[in-house]
């Protein structure tokens, strides 16, 4: 956690504060102390039990406020919803009359108490990074839906003791300690607090290791096994590949926070809570395993610190809506591929495949003739991080997909203008100096554009029309300024195209999809209907899949279909489906200046 920060959320705040609500017209708000206990008496229960003690504020009345989201996850998450028992009571213990004048507002009427103390139950059911859970053999902490602030004062130092089970050992926090007390922590304010979440439990936790003399820690639960001497080498070389780019450590030490197994990581100021499991580690599941620790690790650049501006001091009560996401995303699913090569863990060609991937991901969703980068930015908060599923056309795409090849575009050129003296990595280390320690801010999304332009060199229009709207993107250009061929000539694919797929169980075969614009679909085949009959024959899935493969573009197809309790008869003409392999490989005869680009930005100059 960096001084800086601190002091920049602050005076941001102040300001905020006394906009929104005009009761601190004047500076700071007097100080306050607000200190929590947690504690899981009986972790059967799923109940986490918190106790506040809130001091001199002397109100009629105070808010105390649950966030409804977690930055690093932009969704609304309902936590006020499993926020039980609250009780507001004085120093003698009598207690204080209150109601909720919001869903996530608790209003207790103090009558000017200077001394408060609050108390609730949280119910921790769901297993996610960020969700509160607790059961028998752990805990898991997600701090924006355990802590109340009140409201105006987010500014404030607050401690935290959590109670362990009595049979639990370990703490895995990127938090403080407070010297002399077992586990209680200390964060200089709720932003910090908010970007801190708690794993309590027996944890295993593997050697740590330095970088530029800051501990980093990985701790959890479950890990599972695998060659864990390996692991931590594998892992401390992707950090010192990250730290060699930016160039500083902002915080004095860091925690891979592993829940156990399932899916999801977050990314926070100097921690990362991840779903882990090591089994199966020594072997298919590495790399990716490896590049998710990358993608969460550099988040603490960029997303954390390198951030649009709309990403702190952040809206607890709404959520903060950006347009970029492509960056703050998209750029770093760029740079976990990019790191694990530099830090030697993956070679030339799965770098390449992985870009690939992407890419098809990207164009073979019919999503990316209708959302900008820009636009699925914003929408992820409808529309889910990956974008919509489960409409007949899928209109919208995923910035996890679009953003990464957008950085590798915006690399190449930047390599190409500036005749390889400068790449992408200048434009990052340079909006972190600018804005994260310099101005103490995020960037607009006109000031990013400008520093590209500016080490560039030159006006990067058509690149940013590609990240504002759904035009057609030049691949064979952009990949061609590091001397890489890209396969962007369709090919037909063998077999009959009807664009169904079906889906069996038991005896009835359902449309489980249809490809947008295929024949199928502008026959009016529809996800959803059963599948009676195929060319007379009664429908199977493997019936379905042997006639695509048999049949040829031209041959008629003709299904019955149940609708609604309404047979239908559906013939259509099957077709030849024409697909982009887009497969990325080196140039034969490549010019000096390509070839000087593609070995630089292999090793990471
Ligand atoms: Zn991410």
């Amino acid at each position: 956690m960096n001084l800086s920060v601190k002091k920049f959320s602050k005076i941001v705040i102040v300001i905020f504060v006394s906009l929104q609500v005009g009761v601190y017209a004047f500076g700071q708000p007097a100080k306050t102390k607000m200190e929590f206990t947690v504690a899981m008496e009986n972790p059967a229960n799923y109940l986490y039990q918190v106790t506040i003690q809130c001091e001199e504020v002397k109100k009629d009345w105070l808010d105390f406020k649950i966030p409804v989201w977690m930055p690093g996850y932009y969704q609304l998450l309902d936590y006020a919803e499993n926020i039980i028992d609250f009780k507001a009571k004085d120093k003698s213990g009598a207690e204080f009359k209150w109601e909720k004048a919001a869903k996530n507002i608790w209003r207790v009427y103090t009558n000017n108490n200077d001394s408060i103390t609050i108390n609730y139950q949280v119910k921790a059911t769901r297993n996610f990074v960020a969700t509160n859970y607790l059961d028998e053999e752990r805990g898991f902490i997600a701090p924006t839906g355990m802590f109340m602030h009140v409201n105006g004062y987010l500014n404030q130092p607050v401690t935290v003791t959590i109670k362990p089970y009595p049979k639990w050992t370990k703490i895995a926090t990127g938090l403080e300690p407070l010297p002399g007390k077992a586990f209680t922590y200390l964060a200089p304010d709720f932003d910090v607090l908010y970007d801190s979440p708690l794993l309590i439990g027996n944890l295993e936790e593997l050697p740590s290791f330095s970088v530029k003399g800051v501990p980093h820690y990985f701790i959890g639960y479950k890990l599972g096994s695998f060659d864990k001497e390996k692991f931590i080498a594998d892992l401390k070389k992707i950090v010192e590949a990250a730290v060699d780019m930016m160039g500083d450590i902002p915080f004095k030490h860091y925690t891979f926070i592993a829940i156990g197994p399932g899916r999801g990581g977050i990314e926070h100021l100097n921690s990362t809570a991840i779903s882990f499991s090591g089994d199966g580690l020594d072997s298919a599941g590495r790399t990716g395993m490896l590049s998710f620790l990358a993608h969460e690790y550099f988040h603490h650049y960029n997303a954390k610190r390198i951030r649009p501006i709309e990403l702190g001091p952040f809206d607890y009560d709404k959520g903060s809506r950006t347009n970029m996401l492509w960056v703050a995303e998209g750029i770093t699913a760029y740079y976990d591929e990019l790191l694990l090569r530099r830090a030697g863990l993956m070679d030339e060609e799965d770098l390449l495949k992985a870009y690939r991937s992407s890419l098809s991901a990207y164009e073979n969703k019919p999503g990316h003739l209708f959302q900008s980068v820009t636009q699925a930015s914003v929408d992820t908060w409808s529309d889910g991080p990956f974008g919509r599923t489960g409409d007949d056309v899928n209109k919208t795409i995923s910035y996890y997909d679009k953003g990464p090849i957008l950085g590798l575009m915006l690399d190449f050129k930047i390599r190409h203008e500036t005749k390889n003296k400068k790449s992408l990595d200048d434009v990052m280390r340079t909006l972190y100096k600018n804005f994260y320690q310099q101005k103490k801010r995020g960037y607009t999304e006109v000031e990013f554009r400008t520093v590209c332009e500016t080490i560039a060199g030159v006006s990067l229009a058509e690149f940013f029309d590609y990240v504002y709207t759904v035009k057609e993107i030049d691949y064979a250009k952009y990949f061609a300024y590091a001397g890489l061929d890209i396969a962007t000539r369709p090919v037909a694919l063998p077999g009959a195209w009807t664009g169904l797929t079906v889906r069996q169980k038991s005896d009835s075969v359902t449309i489980a999809n249809v490809e947008w614009d295929s024949p199928a679909w502008h026959a009016g085949v529809r996800a959803r209907q059963l599948l009676l009959t195929i060319n007379g024959e009664a429908a199977t899935a493997k019936i379905v899949e042997q006639l695509q493969k048999e049949k040829e573009a031209g041959d008629i197809i003709h299904l019955q279909v149940l609708q609604d309790g309404v047979i239908k008869e559906i013939p259509f003409i099957a077709a030849t489906k024409y697909e982009r392999p887009f497969a990325i490989i080196r140039m034969k005869n490549p010019a000096t200046l390509q070839a000087a680009i593609l070995k630089d930005w292999l090793k990471g100059k």
